[in-house]
């Protein structure tokens, strides 16, 4: 049994022995049941944050754990170097589930961008025929895909990217929404991908215009250029749709998936590719020691159908317009702007009386729900997608009481 912790001893604990390389709200979290969570001292939370999108199917879901539980006592990791009874079942469930010939597993989303961004260019060397180590691919300012070192450098935040040099080439940024600049960076025959996020989350959920992506589509179709769709934070129903992408009916070249694929019950991402990308890569040439490992296998296929049989794209859909609709009746000179799809729902906040978006969240966390800002002045809203009416009611009813609490 583990030894029982009360807040403070938890926190200070983190602070001595932990890196700091979080900046985490004071509130230490000891079990979670679907859209709620519970810190040490059994204060209860709706959830908000959802680990960054990751929990769309809710906390402990008795399916998913199930399927964990089950195999965890079965067989755990084989490593690739055999196969497994687990992995091909899994691989051939969700190449259908998504129309795609093959999937790539892989364990975070991090990971998974690498991925994609490997077999881009060894099909832009392989098979569009880009004069070796010319390949370039274009990047939306303010994006997020993770923290690795090629990552970063493709980041514009100076935070994540500054000190970290020297910097991996071949990236080329243009402004994320802005079908002229990617119209102008496709005029180079050396582009082989466009690394796309249908929603920029991290960014502060930025929507593009309507249509951006299926023009965008269209285009690097047009030149011969994968489009690449990062869909780590908004893929698995968290938007309205299955994917993001769906709602301009864009099938990407290369489809990058995670956090939710698990539903945020562990590390597992996947990249999906037709043969003529995915099979640029031969055997020796990428890989992961728990990349498709059994339980990894089986969460995902539980994972996947729960969103099925819950119905969550069509919950997260109706449930989002209602948010939007009641952010938007806060009668609060704090909120500047409410934007977003689905579920996935951000606030811009206006600074008042120096009360920040941060004050704003710690006040929500004492009314009991729990969300982070997002570059400071943006609070980002993305709780389970199985959170009922009921119960998003009475969580709008407390975040609207902790913003008039500044008024
Ligand atoms: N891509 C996107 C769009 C993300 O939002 C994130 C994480 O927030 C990542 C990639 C990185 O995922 P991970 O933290 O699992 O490496």
């Amino acid at each position: 049994m583990a030894e029982i912790l009360t807040s403070k001893t938890a926190m200070e604990l983190e602070d001595k022995y932990g890196a700091h390389n979080y900046h985490p709200l004071p509130v230490v979290l000891s079990k979670g049941e679907g859209a709620k969570v519970w810190d040490v001292e059994g204060k209860e939370y709706f959830d908000f944050l959802s680990a960054y999108s990751a929990v769309n199917q809710g906390h402990c879901h008795p399916k998913i754990i199930g399927a964990m539980v089950d195999q965890a006592q079965t067989l755990t990791l084989t490593s690739r170097a055999f196969y497994s009874d687990a992995l091909g079942v899994y691989e051939k469930y969700i190449t259908e589930f998504f129309g795609y010939d093959k999937v790539l597993p892989m364990n975070t989303g991090a990971e998974a961008d690498e991925t994609a961004l490997k077999l881009c260019r060894r099909w832009a060397y392989d098979v569009k025929g880009i004069e070796p180590d010319m390949a370039k691919i274009i990047v939306c300012a303010d994006n997020f895909h993770g923290r690795t070192i090629s990552i970063i450098s493709m980041s514009t935040d100076p935070e994540s990217k500054i000190g970290f040099g020297p910097y991996t080439p071949g990236f080329v940024v243009i402004p994320y929404n802005d079908l002229d600049a990617l119209a102008e960076a496709l005029k180079d025959p050396n582009v082989a991908g466009f690394l796309v996020e249908p929603i920029q989350g991290e960014a502060g959920v930025v929507v593009p215009n309507e249509g951006y992506l299926k023009t965008a589509y269209d285009m690097c179709h047009d030149k011969n250029v994968l489009f690449i769709a990062d869909e780590v934070q908004t893929g698995i129903a968290r938007t309205g749709k299955m994917l993001a992408c769906d709602h301009e009916g864009v099938h990407p070249d290369i489809l990058i998936l995670g956090k939710a694929l698990s539903g945020g019950s562990y590390p597992v991402s996947a990249v999906l590719a037709d043969d003529e990308i995915m099979l640029t890569i031969k055997p020796g040439q990428h890989g992961s020691t728990f990349g498709g490992n059994p339980v990894a296998a089986r969460i995902a296929t539980a994972a996947l159908q729960v969103v099925k049989d819950e119905n969550l794209e069509a919950k997260a859909e109706s449930l989002g317009k209602i948010f939007r609709k009641e952010m938007n009746s806060i009668d609060s000179e704090m909120v500047e702007l409410v934007r977003g799809k689905g579920l996935l729902n951000a606030v811009v906040i206006k600074p008042k009386n120096g009360k920040t978006a941060m004050d704003v969240c710690i006040k929500m966390a004492e009314n009991g729900v729990l969300a982070k800002p997002t570059h400071d002045h943006i609070i980002r809203f993305a709780p389970p997608l199985v959170i009922t009416e009921g119960q998003l009611m009475t969580a709008i009813g407390l975040i609207k009481d902790s913003i008039l609490f500044f008024d």
